[in-house]
């Protein structure tokens, strides 16, 4: 399979549209929240990161009647039940996975595709499993038609992983399991990074933060309280 290279600055991407001012003040609203949150997540969100957010048009993966709340910074529903994250967690998440631009990435939970192609302008390859076979199609045809061509999208149970495509240097779950699958934290590289919320879906979940080093040595770090939808599936 051959990637190349996404630039945020491309204008298929609708980088240019009428919306600059509105990711703008989205992009104030993520800084100002990263302050509010800092006792708990005591990470300034980089510019790198910000300036992602500022350019992924993000009304392109809302459903047509909710377009004008696009840049609000709050969760929308995309349908089958389940919602495009909150833009300071979808900022804040992928901050935590300090991505460089030779990495790849496996991401769990495709939903809307947002998530996804902030990830395709920070890494080099991204691999996205969604359980919901609609989302999963609708979300590649949207991909591709902005131009991403190192995102691979598939339907499936992203709880155990993608091992054809392993190890990967960080994973990203965006709906919360009860406990770790232990099949992400083997796909996992020796340094790499996954992020994910991780508790019972009718309570508030923990975000957590887990870096695998170059022994093989799992760690874990509590981030942030998060309420997400949760993992689904057979395991
Ligand atoms: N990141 C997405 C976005 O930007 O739109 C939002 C994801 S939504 C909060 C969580 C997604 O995880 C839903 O689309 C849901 O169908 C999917 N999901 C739940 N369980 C899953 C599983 N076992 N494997 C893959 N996807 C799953």
């Amino acid at each position: 399979m051959e990637f190349l290279k996404p630039r945020v600055t491309d204008k298929k991407r609708g980088c240019d549209d009428r919306y600059v001012a509105e990711r703008r003040r989205m992009v104030a609203e993520i800084v100002a929240m990263s302050h509010e949150t800092g006792g708990y997540a005591p990470r300034p969100i980089s510019e790198k990161v910000l300036s992602v957010m500022a350019a992924v048009p993000r009304h392109r993966f809302i459903p047509e009647g909710m377009v004008y709340c696009a840049y609000y910074n709050r969760p929308l529903p995309i349908g089958h039940g389940q919602t495009i994250s909150q833009p300071y967690i979808v900022a804040l998440m992928t901050e935590l996975l300090a991505l460089d631009e030779q990495d790849n990435v496996l991401e769990i939970g495709t939903g809307s595709g947002y998530q996804t192609a902030v990830l395709a302008e920070m890494a080099d390859r991204v691999y996205s499993m969604e359980i919901i076979a609609p989302l999963a199609a609708h979300a590649a045809d949207l991909l591709g038609e902005l131009g991403y061509a190192n995102i691979r999208v598939k339907t499936g149970d992203g709880s155990a992983g993608w091992p054809e495509y392993a190890p990967f240097d960080g994973i990203i779950v965006t709906a919360a399991p009860n406990r770790i699958p232990q099949p992400l934290i083997d796909q996992l590289k020796p340094g790499g990074r996954m992020v994910l919320p991780v508790g019972s879906w009718s309570y508030i979940q923990q975000l957590i933060l887990i870096t695998k080093t170059m022994d093989g040595t799992v760690q874990q770090e509590n981030i942030l309280p998060v309420s997400f939808v949760p993992l689904t599936g057979g395991r």
